[in-house]
C-alpha cells in the first residue's frame, strides 16, 4: 500500500498521542488539556506561527514551504471535541472521565493533523503556506462558525480548505467522497403545547395537552410525506416529549416536544419553520390548546466544490489507488459544521475508512489507529500537489 513511508515510520508515536487524547476527552469549547497538548507538539515540530483562542478555543498554525513565492495558502481542518457519552470499551486507552468520550473519532482527526504538521515541518516540499486549523465544538457547539466569525479565512488568507471524517465500516485504506451535498443541514425545534390541566378522571373539564401533543407528533410526520417533493431528501424526527407532571391522574398544563430536521436542499429547509408552525398551532387549536414553536437553524449543507473534490480524489489516488476511492456515495443525513468553512472558501470534505466499527456516537466506538497514516498521507499529498515546488 503506497502510504507515504514517513507516516508509517512514526505511526507508533501518533498512536501514543491519539490514546492520550482518547483517555482525556473534553467537550465543546472547554478544551484546556487538549489544546495545551496540541500547542506543545506544534512548537516541538517547529511550525512558523501559532495563534490560540481563535473562535474561543481554536488553534491556527502556519507552516511555510521551502518557497513561499506562490503566495498561496491551503487550509487543513481537524476537530478536537468529544461527546457526553459514557464509554463501554475496556481497552487500556479507555476514557478516564465519566460521561465524556471521543465517540466520534475527533481524537483521531486531531492526531492526523498533528502527524501532518510533523511531516510538513520536516520536509516542506511545497511552495506557499499550509494553515492548520484545530477546531473546538464541532458537536453542536458552533465551533467552526466561531472560528470563521473570528476571520479565520481572511486573516490567514486561505485559498482552499479541506477536512476529513472517519467513516465506520468503510474499509481501512479506502476513501469516500462526492461533489455537491455530502452531509445534511441540521436544525432543531421545540414546541410548547399549553392547555388546561386538571383531574384525569374528568377530562371534559380540561384541555388535554397530552392528546394534543400526540396529534401534533403524528401531524408533523405528514410534513415530509405530503409537503415535500418525493425527489427531495428531508428528515423530520421528534426526539422528545415531556410533560410538567409525573402523576398518573393529572392532565398536564404543558407539554414540551423537541426534534430535529435534516436537509440536502436549502429551499426545502427555508420552508420548514412555517410548515412546523402552521401544523403545530392549528392542531393544538383543534384540541382547545395552543402551541408555540421555536425553530433554530443549525449547520448548513456540507457542499463539496466540484473542482476541489477532484483535487481531493487526486490526492487520495496517490495514497490508495483509484480502485479504493468511492466517488459516488450517497449523502449522509448527519450534519457537519465544516460546512461553515466551505461557505466562506472553496474546498472539500472526504471520508476516511475506519474499518469494522461501532457507529459514530455509540459507547463502543473507537477510532482505528490503522487509518492514521492514510489520513496523514492524504493531507500531505494535497499540500504537495496543490502547492507544487516547481
Ligand atoms: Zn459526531
Ligand atoms: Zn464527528
Amino acid at each position: 500500500m503506497p502510504i507515504k513511508n514517513r507516516f508509517a515510520d512514526f505511526q507508533n508515536e501518533m498512536v501514543t498521542w491519539r490514546h492520550n487524547f482518547h483517555e482525556h476527552p473534553e467537550l465543546q469549547f472547554d478544551l484546556p488539556r487538549t489544546t495545551k497538548k496540541v500547542i506543545e507538539l506544534l512548537k516541538e515540530f517547529g511550525v512558523n506561527s501559532i495563534k490560540n483562542e481563535v473562535g474561543k478555543s481554536g488553534i491556527v498554525a502556519e507552516i511555510h514551504g521551502q518557497k513561499v513565492d506562490s503566495g498561496r495558502s491551503i487550509g487543513f481542518r481537524a476537530d478536537m471535541d468529544a461527546l457526553p457519552v459514557s464509554e463501554v470499551n475496556n481497552f487500556s486507552h479507555k476514557s478516564k472521565i465519566e460521561n465524556k468520550m471521543h465517540a466520534c473519532g475527533h481524537d483521531g482527526h486531531t492526531t492526523i493533523l498533528l502527524g501532518v504538521a510533523k511531516y510538513l515541518c520536516e520536509t516542506r516540499n511545497f511552495n506557499g503556506r499550509v494553515v492548520l486549523v484545530f477546531q473546538p465544538a464541532e458537536e453542536g457547539g458552533g465551533g467552526a462558525k466561531a472560528m470563521v466569525d473570528d476571520n479565520l479565512i481572511k486573516n490567514w488568507d486561505i485559498n482552499e480548505i479541506y477536512g476529513l471524517h472517519n467513516l465506520p465500516n468503510l474499509p481501512v485504506g479506502e476513501f469516500a467522497i462526492k461533489s455537491g451535498a455530502l452531509m445534511a443541514a441540521s436544525d432543531f425545534f421545540e414546541i410548547i403545547v399549553e392547555g388546561k390541566g386538571g383531574h384525569a378522571a374528568l377530562p371534559h373539564f380540561s384541555n388535554d395537552t397530552t392528546l394534543a401533543s400526540s396529534a401534533i407528533v403524528l401531524a408533523l410526520q405528514q410534513i415530509v410525506s405530503r409537503r415535500v417533493s418525493a425527489l427531495q431528501s428531508v428528515v423530520l424526527s421528534v426526539t422528545g416529549l415531556s410533560t410538567d407532571t409525573m402523576a398518573h391522574n393529572v392532565t398536564p398544563d404543558t407539554v414540551r416536544i423537541t426534534g430535529t430536521t435534516r436537509f440536502l436542499d436549502e429551499q426545502e429547509r427555508q420552508k420548514m419553520p412555517s410548515s412546523i408552525q402552521k401544523t403545530a398551532e392549528s392542531t393544538a387549536v383543534a384540541y382547545g390548546c395552543s402551541a408555540k414553536v421555536r425553530y433554530e437553524f443549525g449547520v448548513s449543507v456540507t457542499d463539496n466544490y466540484v473542482e476541489n473534490t477532484e483535487f481531493a480524489v487526486a490526492a487520495a489516488k496517490e495514497v490508495v489507488g483509484a480502485q479504493n476511492i468511492k466517488t459516488d456515495i450517497e449523502p449522509i443525513m448527519a450534519g457537519e459544521d465544516f460546512s461553515e468553512m466551505l461557505s466562506q472558501c472553496p474546498g472539500a470534505f472526504i471520508f476516511l475508512g475506519n474499518g469494522p466499527s461501532a457507529s459514530w456516537h455509540n459507547p463502543s466506538y473507537d477510532f482505528n489507529n490503522e487509518a492514521l497514516p492514510f489520513g496523514c498521507s492524504w493531507f500531505a499529498n494535497l499540500a504537495e500537489q496543490r502547492l507544487p515546488l516547481d
